[in-house]
């Protein structure tokens, strides 16, 4: 199944169509995509089921599959390669930290930027919860995720690394339109393996990420379980699981996102997120 937030309503997509849920569901589920996720299960039994009037899915007009997140985690170094690009050994506990939800946008934005910014790409697989709870095992993990989206944990370095460091880490990452996500909300039945899957970013033409997700340090289930033993993880809660090797900091000169570029974040079975940056007018 794939979900997508089409002018602000949830919808099924199939191809190139989507089902709205609230008409087909008769009101019972959506207009709201973020309603999806307080009757999950309930949701997913009744999906199979949709069906009414097809509309066309235009790719501009998607807003980002959760809007709303009660909470965003995201991890630092769960790929080695680029723990290793960072100078950080590899990490004992998950690192976390949050992007603030204002900064979530669709997969088809454009992002302004200043000349004071030190902005950065990181792509990034983002689980979305489904089921919430706490000390949940890893082997029950995949059970309480809703499904997986593509996003990108942008930055700018300037002001994450600004003293006192780690505290402005969040602020750094949660600049208005800093959380790209999307195109699709994918449950993981439709992949062959939700595992292990095919990630990687462009500039312009330049692939300057590849990697598989079957490369991170602290697994999806892995993660689940040890963010739910400290904290209460709740439905529709977004984590980001962290970005391989290839980010512009740790290039020698350091590589920055300039105004006019376009960044194209890609996983394999989800989809991709295309991202303009345009010059701040302020
Ligand atoms: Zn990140």
């Amino acid at each position: 199944m794939r979900i997508a937030n089409l002018d602000g309503r949830a919808v099924l997509v199939e191809g190139d169509t989507a089902v709205d849920i609230a008409a087909s569901s008769a009101g019972r589920f959506g207009p709201d995509p973020q309603q999806l996720f307080a009757s999950w299960p309930e949701f997913r039994s009744w999906a199979g089921a949709a069906s009414g009037p097809t509309l066309a899915v235009d790719t501009d007009r998607l807003g980002p599959p959760v809007p709303r997140p009660p909470q965003v985690f995201a991890i630092g170094l769960n790929y080695l390669d680029h723990a290793a690009e960072a100078g950080a050994e590899p990490p004992r506990h998950p690192s976390v930290f949050t992007k603030f939800p204002s900064c979530l946008a669709g997969p088809r934005g454009a992002v302004e930027i200043s000349s004071r910014m030190l902005v950065d790409w990181e792509v990034e697989l983002v689980v979305v919860i489904g089921i919430g709870g706490r000390d949940i095992p890893a082997d029950q993990g995949w059970t309480h995720v809703a499904g997986l989206t593509v996003g990108q944990d942008l930055s700018d370095r300037r002001l994450q690394m600004r003293k006192p460091v780690p505290e402005q880490y969040s602020l750094g990452k949660s600049c208005p339109g800093f959380g790209p996500t999307g195109p699709y909300l994918v449950t993981p039945d439709e992949l062959a393996d939700p595992d292990d899957l095919a990630i990687g970013c462009r500039l312009g033409d330049e692939q300057v990420q590849q990697s598989r997700t079957g490369k991170m340090h602290f697994s999806v289930p892995d993660l689940v379980a040890r963010l739910s033993g400290s904290v209460t993880l709740c439905p529709g809660d977004l984590i980001f699981t962290g970005t391989p090797s290839g980010v512009g900091a740790f290039r020698t000169p350091p590589r920055w996102i300039r105004p006019g570029e376009v960044l194209t974040s890609e996983i394999e079975g989800i989809g991709s997120l295309t991202t303009r940056f345009v010059e701040a007018d302020r």
